[in-house]
């Protein structure tokens, strides 16, 4: 596939500002309804947090390890990464492994391997608590109605205008915690039920509880999936799509200005100078600086700037790569596998403000996808959330906080240490150097309940012309989510549903 380094045109239909998966899902799906599109990336490759790198014979991903709803499932069409694959033309470009067992999690005294698929999802915790089934069960089944409501609320953005949905009107300020306390009274059950946390950037309770449920059943009820030779494959499956389509990949490049006329987005100015108009221009960028520096708060509503000046970024990651002999398939460790020193997820999220990595998630695709396993070496990524700032302390930190995030993994497996051969790490500088997120926020803002749902920026601005795509808008962070808003994008400056 060929990249362009400079843009073809100086005039297009719509220009999208970065190649995260929502900026390039919006990019396909207005190229595929015969827009002319122009993508505009700063990095060397698309995908954002999805994209992945090389080291010596071993790939890896940069951030994603997991997406949920991989496959059409039991109702073709259903699943929403498949569907937008699909409608794409580009399902054969990628694939999509079912993780099964999806994860393992280990708290004190307790070690859960958890399968793929609802019914087993909740048979393994009853079958492990089993004086608590009926919470459990009425627990997963809230889940399961927040799914079904959020499904049919899509497109639905007034906070009047949720009246007809029951659970998302109960639930609306709800932590996972208060739901949790309900139905559960052991807390070694709600620990293990809330396990998932750091797919969401914040403890059960702090974290929206409509958000944890609808990233949960996307992962339990529809499937974890994980891509192929690391999730950039996903990525250039949906560039592909976008050139297959007569769009434009212009990589790096960074969009320096939105050009604003008469009140309206006109285009682009990029960092070299060039000027490119359009109509539309959609960003994928962090809504922050989206508006601040490349528009110019000059141009908004004050109330809507101060709006969003009150909004909280989400934490940062801190990952670290590298390679080993080990069988971790065989040591009984998932897909992934969450090693919590605490029983107890307030103090493990007190730990990660204070910059101690007592809980840390253990990645290991070649479970999975089994041609990474080379030459009796298979690569691994231990993640856990960190905060940004002080952020000039990293550089000095970086080494020793590997080792004892290393230090971790070490005592659930003894030998690990001795058994790596490459290691690296990324900081929340790296990722925010990476992607431009603020403070290398990994969900763009917190995902608590006052910043989802109404709460978070709509893809429509105060500027016509301009729409937001990605995790800084609705309905959050994740991948799932993220495609979600850059149909949400395509849906608004076509008019028109882009998946039929
Ligand atoms: C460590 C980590 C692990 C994660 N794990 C998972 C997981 O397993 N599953 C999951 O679903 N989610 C996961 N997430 C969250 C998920 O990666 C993100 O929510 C999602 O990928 C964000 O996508 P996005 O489309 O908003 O754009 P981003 O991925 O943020 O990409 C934005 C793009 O815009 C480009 N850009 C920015 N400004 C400009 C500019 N001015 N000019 C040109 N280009 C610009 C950037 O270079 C970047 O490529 C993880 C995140 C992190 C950090």
């Amino acid at each position: 596939m060929r990249f362009h380094q400079e843009a073809d045109r100086s005039r297009y239909d719509a220009v999208v500002i970065g190649s995260g998966m929502a900026g390039l899902t919006s990019a396909a799906l207005l190229a595929r309804a015969g827009r002319s599109v122009l993508l505009v990336e700063r990095h060397d490759r698309v995908g954002g947090y999805a994209h992945g790198f090389r080291r010596g014979r071993h790939r890896f991903d940069s951030a994603v390890h997991v997406v949920g709803g991989g496959d059409a499932g039991r109702d073709p069409g259903r699943h929403l990464i498949d569907r937008v694959l699909g409608t794409l033309g580009v399902r054969d470009r990628c694939e999509l492994i079912r993780v099964d067992p999806f994860y393992t999690v280990c708290l004190p005294d307790l070690e859960l391997r958890v399968p793929s698929g609802l019914d087993e999802f909740a048979d393994v915790h009853v079958e492990r608590f089993a004086s608590e089934e009926k919470g459990i069960r009425e627990f997963l089944g809230e889940c399961v109605g927040i799914r079904a409501e959020a499904h049919r609320a899509a497109g639905v953005v007034r906070a009047t205008d949720l009246s007809r949905f029951t659970l998302l009107r109960r639930y609306r300020r709800a932590v996972l915690s208060d739901v949790l306390n309900v139905h559960v009274e052991d807390p070694q059950a709600a620990a293990a039920l809330g396990a998932l946390w750091p797919y969401v950037g914040l403890p059960p309770s702090r974290v929206s509880f409509l958000y944890y449920a609808t990233m949960l059943m996307s992962y339990v009820a529809d499937g974890a999936y994980y891509c192929r030779g690391t999730f950039q494959n996903l990525a250039d499956a949906l560039a592909t799509a976008l050139r297959q389509n007569g769009g434009e990949v212009l990589l790096r490049s960074t969009v320096r200005r939105i050009t604003v006329r008469e009140g309206r987005a006109a285009g682009i100015v990029l960092e070299n100078g060039q000027q490119i108009e359009a109509p539309l221009v959609v960003s994928n960028a962090d809504a922050d600086q989206t508006i601040h520096e490349l528009v110019g708060a000059n141009h908004l509503p004050a109330a809507r700037s101060a709006r969003m000046a009150r909004l909280d970024p989400s934490i940062s990651a801190f990952v670290v790569y590298g390679t080993t002999t080990l069988d971790l398939a065989g040591a009984g460790l998932g897909h992934e596998t969450f090693l919590y020193a605490a029983g107890d997820h307030d103090t493990a999220w007190r730990d990660v403000l204070a910059r101690e990595p007592s809980f840390v998630t253990l990645t290991a695709p070649a479970h999975a996808d089994r041609e990474q396993l080379r030459h009796g070496e298979q690569p691994f990524a231990i993640t856990t959330l960190a905060p940004y700032a002080p952020a000039d302390r990293w550089r000095s930190e970086k080494a020793a906080f590997q080792e004892r995030m290393i230090d971790r993994v070490e005592r659930r497996l003894p030998g690990f240490r001795a058994s790596i051969g490459f290691v690296e790490s990324a900081t929340p500088r790296t990722m925010e150097r990476y992607t431009r997120n603020r403070e290398g926020a990994i969900y763009g803002w917190a995902l608590t309940p006052r910043q989802t749902g109404p709460g978070r920026p709509a893809a429509e601005t105060p500027i016509p012309g301009l729409l937001l795509a990605g995790h800084w808008t609705r309905p959050g962070g994740g991948v799932y989510g993220v495609i979600d808003s850059g149909v949400t994008a395509a849906r608004i400056a076509l008019g028109s549903d882009p998946l039929t």
